[in-house]
């Protein structure tokens, strides 16, 4: 037996979740069996965590798109009791179950062994978010990070504050942008090194290009925000799109691709082929200053996750929720 948070939809269509004790044999089919130490709540889980999105296909569920634990059962060559393991993605805790819970099982081609130096709990402060940030990382190195600050949006959310730490270690100014000026000392703490209203880009320029202020941007955020930094892009600098938090239109021009040379980078962390993964975790254990991935956590139990749920979905968690399973 085994506790897991359960979400279920009653007859009437009402969504409850709670914490239940169940048998081992209601897991899901899967190679893999894995004790789980820590997961994590991200953007999707808030989802999850509720009425699904459209993200869950069947009821009972247990969400948690991440999870860090120990091998416990293996039936793939690739991994034996007693490993250390990572999974995220894959639609894991969304059209499977997922990591609320004390164990999964799972296919072995979604998990990572976990990168040395990270412990379970460290590699769920990071969890989808924070390897989505090194993603975007990545791909702004990969296209040349320009001279200037560069602009991460959503910065006090999970993906803006472990991007945020990593840019700032990595040498680079960060402009960090948050609707929260109470976040500002987080920020600063994080390797900011200046800090940007929301208000300040809430809206649409009427030109299509303005003053090139940023070398490179990590955007959490989509929507009117995205348009109007894409104005304010350094010649030949990149944006990372990584996500909607303010809405999945995109109200812009072209003239920044065709007079500046912008590029718009997609980043998507789910489908992720296992060699990249690798590669983003292992950069991320070299790269990420562990006391400032610290200063992140706020720690959180399986109870706890329904009125986290709502709370991220209404933007109202600073940097990352580490949950004990156990
Ligand atoms: P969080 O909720 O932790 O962070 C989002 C942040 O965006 C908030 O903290 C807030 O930052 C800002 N924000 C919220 N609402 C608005 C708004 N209306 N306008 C402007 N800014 C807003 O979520 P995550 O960091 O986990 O995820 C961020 C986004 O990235 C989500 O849309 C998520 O779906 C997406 N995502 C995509 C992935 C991929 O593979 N592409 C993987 C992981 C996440 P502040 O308070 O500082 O302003």
């Amino acid at each position: 037996m085994f506790d897991a948070l359960i979400v279920d939809k009653d007859a009437d269509g009402q969504v409850r979740a709670g914490v239940q004790r169940i048998a081992v044999d209601r897991l899901p089919a899967g190679n893999v069996t894995v004790a789980i130490e820590c997961s994590t709540v991200n953007y999707k889980d808030g989802l999850c965590l509720g009425s699904g999105g459209g993200l869950v296909r069947t009821w009972p569920h247990v969400p948690g798109i991440d999870f860090a634990g120990t091998v416990e059962v293996s039936d793939d060559p690739r991994y034996a009791p007693g490993d250390r393991v990572v999974l995220t993605g894959w639609r894991v805790g969304e059209a499977r179950w997922g990591g609320y819970a004390q164990k999964a099982r799972v296919d072995a081609d979604w998990l990572v062994p976990l990168p040395d130096g990270l412990t379970p709990r460290q590699a769920m402060a990071v969890g989808t978010a924070g390897l989505t940030a090194m993603l975007a990382v990545m791909a702004l190195e990969d296209h040349g990070i320009k001279d200037g600050p560069v602009l991460v949006t959503g910065a006090a959310g999970g993906v803006g504050s472990v991007a945020t730490a990593l840019l700032a270690a990595l040498g680079h100014p960060v402009a960090a942008v948050t609707g929260r000026p109470e976040a500002a000392d987080y920020l600063m703490s994080l390797g900011a090194t200046e800090v940007v209203a929301r208000a300040d880009l809430a809206e649409t320029s009427r030109k299509p290009l303005e003053a090139e202020r940023w070398g490179g941007c990590v955007d959490a955020v989509g929507g009117a925000m995205l348009a109007r930094v894409l104005g304010q892009m350094r010649y030949g600098a990149s944006v990372a799109a990584v996500g909607l938090a303010g809405g999945s239109d995109l109200p812009a021009t072209v003239i920044p691709f065709l007079l500046r040379g912008v590029n718009l980078l997609g980043i998507d962390s789910v489908m992720q082929p296992f060699v990249a993964r690798q590669k983003a975790w292992a950069r991320i254990a070299r790269d990420l200053p562990l006391d400032r991935l610290e200063a992140m956590i706020v720690p959180a139990t399986l109870s706890d996750l329904p009125r986290l749920g709502a709370d991220i979905l209404a933007g109202r968690v600073r940097g990352r929720v580490v949950v004990d399973v156990n």
